[in-house]
């Protein structure tokens, strides 16, 4: 674990890489300016940078090293495939090996009547393929009109134009025309930030009633499908209150409308089920998928569909595909990864041992002057940072400013812990030790500290006045 690979010094790396690499969701000058930090290996939870400093990794590399870094089975298995079929295609009525064994084990996993699995690249790809395949389905039935989608305000989602359509991120449809036309955005079950005066279960309840009266508005027979995460995650790590989700499932039940759970984050045990849809007993039609698929070790997703979609659509031709849907070598990874999730218990280890003792931690820190909510469910997690726990009042400086501070403060201190706007959120492996979460906790206390006084000196601890 203590070697480096030879490399160039850090400093050489980080000028090559500020000349020619563009990073995901980076303003690139400010990065070249601070310096990019250079990852050269990883091992259970703990990441090794170009220095030979040791990082402990909270959000399980991007929400989706369930299995944690350094798992042998993972790269002989894709050495394996790689001797033996590479790629082929599941285009020109052929298949292989990996996707049928894929297919079969992931409807084994998903709710009962998924049954039916569609194999993308990508979380943002399964996205895409869902809108594509819930309009479809409705205009096989002879709804061509049913193709409105209803998601949600801050939802994450994907970046393809698709998948940020969906996604409700004002910053994103700012860039490149979005969202795309029949798609409608209700408000999120954030009741930290939005609940107001009301009891989070009142809040939980009135956010559920607005799919009802956006269907009601639209007409039932405009809307093709409800989308949403079963926990939204890039958006803050959002658990909804407990009244959120049986009242959208009522109203889902209610209404011929499709329902899509986006399970990229939640899916293989990060709820401590296998599938979000379980911890929150939800019944969808459409699930994606994606990171926790196969850990990361190899990009893949997909779009998991019921028995009567799939009857629906095997009509006619779909035209629809990826080169590399289904791709031998990622399936094969993927299938490992649930193997060994499976046969290590890893999911239920995760949520009897490792959840109930990060939950205790984690809950401490809204002891933390600059701690307003402190919220988990299994193995995700986010604090709401705050100037007054008392009115949950915002900062005044610009939204994520705080958040900045401390996620640069925890990674200055080898941990890292995500920040979307002034939330602080962690979902780390699913195999970390109670051992490993101490020091964790320790970390995120210290970096916290460091950032309340950085915030303090530079005069930022001012509270926002309240939005009418
Ligand atoms: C990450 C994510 C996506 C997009 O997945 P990519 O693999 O990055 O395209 C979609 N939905 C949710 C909920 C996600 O967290």
């Amino acid at each position: 674990m203590s070697h480096i690979s030879n490399h160039l010094p850090t400093a050489e790396l980080q000028a090559l890489d500020a000349a020619h690499h563009l990073h995901p969701f980076t303003a690139e000058r400010r990065l070249a300016e601070k310096g990019v930090r250079v990852i050269t290996r990883a091992q259970g939870v703990w990441l090794t940078d170009s220095d030979g400093q040791k990082i402990i990794d909270g959000m399980a590399g991007l929400w989706c090293v369930n299995i944690g870094y350094g798992r042998e089975e993972l790269a002989d298995i894709a050495a394996r495939q790689m001797r033996e079929l590479p790629f082929y295609n599941t285009f020109f009525q052929t298949t292989h090996l990996p996707a049928i064994s894929l297919a079969e084990k992931v409807c084994e996993k998903t709710p009962q009547n998924l049954n039916h699995v569609f194999f993308v690249g990508s979380g943002s790809e399964a996205i895409d393929t869902s809108i594509r395949m819930v309009r479809t389905y409705w205009a096989i039935r002879g709804y061509s009109e049913k193709k409105a989608i209803i998601s949600r305000k801050n939802a994450y989602h994907g970046s393809t134009v698709g998948a940020a359509s969906l996604g409700g991120m004002t910053s994103m449809h700012e860039q490149g025309d979005l969202p795309i036309p029949n798609v409608h955005h209700i408000n999120q079950p954030d009741w930290w930030s939005e609940g107001g005066d009301l009891s989070p279960a009142e809040f939980g309840w009135a956010r559920a009633q607005e799919l009802e009266r956006t269907i009601n508005e639209l007409g039932e027979d405009r809307i093709a499908a409800f989308v949403a995460e079963p926990i939204q995650g890039a958006g803050g790590a959002i658990i909804p209150p407990e009244t959120y989700w049986p009242e959208i499932q009522r109203i889902c039940d209610a209404y011929e409308i499709l329902l899509i759970a986006d399970e990229v984050i939640c899916g293989f045990g990060r709820t401590g089920n296998w599938f979000g849809s379980e911890t929150f007993k939800i019944k969808p039609d459409v699930m994606t998928i994606a990171k926790g698929l196969s850990s990361g070790y190899q990009p893949i997703g997909g779009c998991v569909i019921s028995d009567d979609i799939a009857e629906v659509l095997g009509q006619q031709e779909f035209y629809h595909g990826y080169t590399y849907s289904g791709h031998p070598v990622a399936a094969a990874v993927a299938l490992e990864n649930i193997r060994l999730l499976e046969e290590e218990n890893i999911i239920g280890r995760a949520a009897n041992v490792v959840a109930p003792y990060l939950k205790e931690k984690w809950e401490e820190l809204e002891a933390h002057p600059m701690v307003g909510e402190a919220r988990i469910i299994g193995l995700i997690a986010s604090i709401a940072l705050t100037p007054d726990k008392e009115t949950r009042a915002k900062f005044a400086a610009a939204t994520g400013t705080s958040g900045e501070i401390v996620r640069d403060r925890c990674f200055a201190n080898n941990l890292v812990m995500r920040h979307v706007g002034d939330r602080m959120v962690i979902s780390p492996s699913l195999i970390i030790t109670p051992e490993e979460i101490d020091i964790v906790m320790s970390r995120a206390w210290q970096s916290l500290d460091e950032a309340e006084k950085i915030i303090k000196t530079r005069g930022l601890w001012k509270v926002a006045p309240p939005v009418c």
